[in-house]
């Protein structure tokens, strides 16, 4: 059968089983704190957000505050269902690395979650795909589930390289994944000309990579993974756009920088998000 013949049938196929999809992936919302807070305010922050979403349900909530407040956080997250995570760790236990921290640190303070090739990370710190992909298969060693982050830049949206640039993150950061390893992976699609800037990707911008991200997930491992695995959104996420965003088939969550900052926004994020769900039921 030829590509053109096949395809009618493959996209209404697609169509069907992502309704189904979207119910198994429960949805994520995860809040990047970055070089914010003091102790103090970080402990504020938690316990506003503990107070706002101890009722909601169906919805898992993520806070990566700065390594400093990892602690003092975790103890005010103790017997809630809030999750820890770090913002970035070294793929090595321990050793002379000054100035890093360690999984098996970042796994002592009670952290579940690892932000991994954050675009500040590549961008800044030179972060490149190989040292990811080292730090996710770390992370997995040691029970971490690893938020491997991708996108393209403004200048690569603008030449039409979006979609390759993403392909070779993927390909690269998640080298050497078996489909196991890959049920314990998040992906964050989070285009570099969104983050920080108020710039949203429309909802449509979003949901083309981001099922781009899923067919090519779908092809390097298999459906399993593909439909299983959790893509969140990440841009200037905020109460406002979250509605749109979630509406759409194929992501799964959003990884908030700004807006995570203020308890009243990411409640709301969170409070949004379970709405959208609660429809699409
Ligand atoms: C981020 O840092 O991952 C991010 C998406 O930031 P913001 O929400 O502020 O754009």
């Amino acid at each position: 059968m030829s590509i053109l013949r096949e395809r009618p049938f493959q996209v209404l196929l697609h169509y069907k089983i992502n309704k189904k999809e979207r119910r198994m992936r429960k949805p994520l919302i995860a809040g990047n704190w970055k070089m914010n807070k003091t102790i103090d305010e970080a402990v504020s922050l938690v316990n506003t957000i503990k107070a706002g979403v101890h009722q909601i349900s169906g919805v898992d909530v993520l806070v990566c505050p700065p390594a400093t407040a990892l602690s003092s956080v975790a103890e005010a997250l103790d017997r809630t269902n809030i999750e820890l995570g770090s913002q970035n760790m070294y793929a090595a236990t321990e050793g002379a690395y000054t100035g890093e921290v360690s999984p098996l640190m970042i796994k002592d303070i009670g952290c579940r979650y690892v932000i991994l090739g954050h675009s500040e990370r590549r961008s800044i710190f030179g972060e490149t795909d190989k040292i990811v992909n080292d730090k996710v298969k770390t992370a997995l060693q040691f029970n971490l589930i690893p938020i491997v982050c991708v996108g393209e830049t403004l200048d690569e949206r603008e030449k039409g390289q979006a979609k390759d640039i993403v392909r070779m993150q993927i390909a690269d950061s998640l080298k050497g994944l078996t489909k196991d390893d890959m049920h314990n992976v998040v992906i964050a699609y989070e285009p570099v000309w969104a983050i920080g800037t108020g710039k949203t990707a429309t909802p449509a911008q979003a949901e083309e990579v981001h099922r781009f991200i899923r067919q090519l997930i779908n092809q390097t491992f298999d459906a399993s993974v593909s439909e299983s695995i959790r893509i969140l959104y990440g841009g200037s996420m905020k109460p406002e756009n979250v509605t749109d965003l979630m509406k759409q088939e194929n992501i799964d969550g959003g990884l908030i920088g700004g807006a995570a900052l203020k308890g009243e926004s990411f409640i709301q994020l969170v409070s949004k998000t379970k709405e959208v769900i609660e429809e699409s039921n």
